[in-house]
């Protein structure tokens, strides 16, 4: 199945959350964002979500080499991640802060995990995808609340 051109992709991003919900469909990309990258697969109830998808729909996207550059999407600001080749990603997220909480709340995407995938032992690794809008939204609330960069 080709879903490999521009207007294809967004069909395809369309198409799975139609069929997911809006819930479930910001929960899988939450997911993808989060560990998805440095896991480089998907968890089970991604891969039954896209089995089912796939089934009802015959296209035959179900695994994380196939589906990731498809999804590749905020889930809060339904844009483009963009690629950062000279960020660090952090594999782990720290304590609970009100860096944390914000973030959460406004930009959760400012590391969408890194450009080259999959487990390492590192916990940092250079390059990074990012969603222009969650990273402008930190840059402000770093201003407002006069917190530097870490
Ligand atoms: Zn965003």
């Amino acid at each position: 199945m080709g879903w490999r051109q521009s207007v294809d992709l967004v069909e395809f991003r369309h198409a799975f959350a139609r069929f997911v919900g809006p819930d479930k469909y910001r929960k899988f990309l939450r997911a993808l964002n989060g560990e998805g990258r440095w896991r480089a697969r998907l968890l089970y109830w991604q891969e039954e979500m896209l089995s089912r998808f796939a089934a009802s729909t015959g296209n035959e996207m179900v695994t994380f080499e196939q589906v990731e550059s498809l999804l590749r999407v905020c889930e809060m600001h339904h844009l483009e991640l963009e690629r950062d080749p000279e960020a660090l990603s952090s594999r782990c997220r720290g304590a609970v802060t009100d860096y944390t909480r914000a973030q959460a709340e406004h930009f959760p995407n400012t590391d969408c995990g890194p450009l080259e995938m999959g487990r390492r032992r590192e916990n940092y690794r250079s390059g990074r995808w990012y969603c222009p809008t969650c990273r402008a939204s930190e840059s402000e609330w770093r201003r407002r609340t006069g917190s530097g960069s870490d």
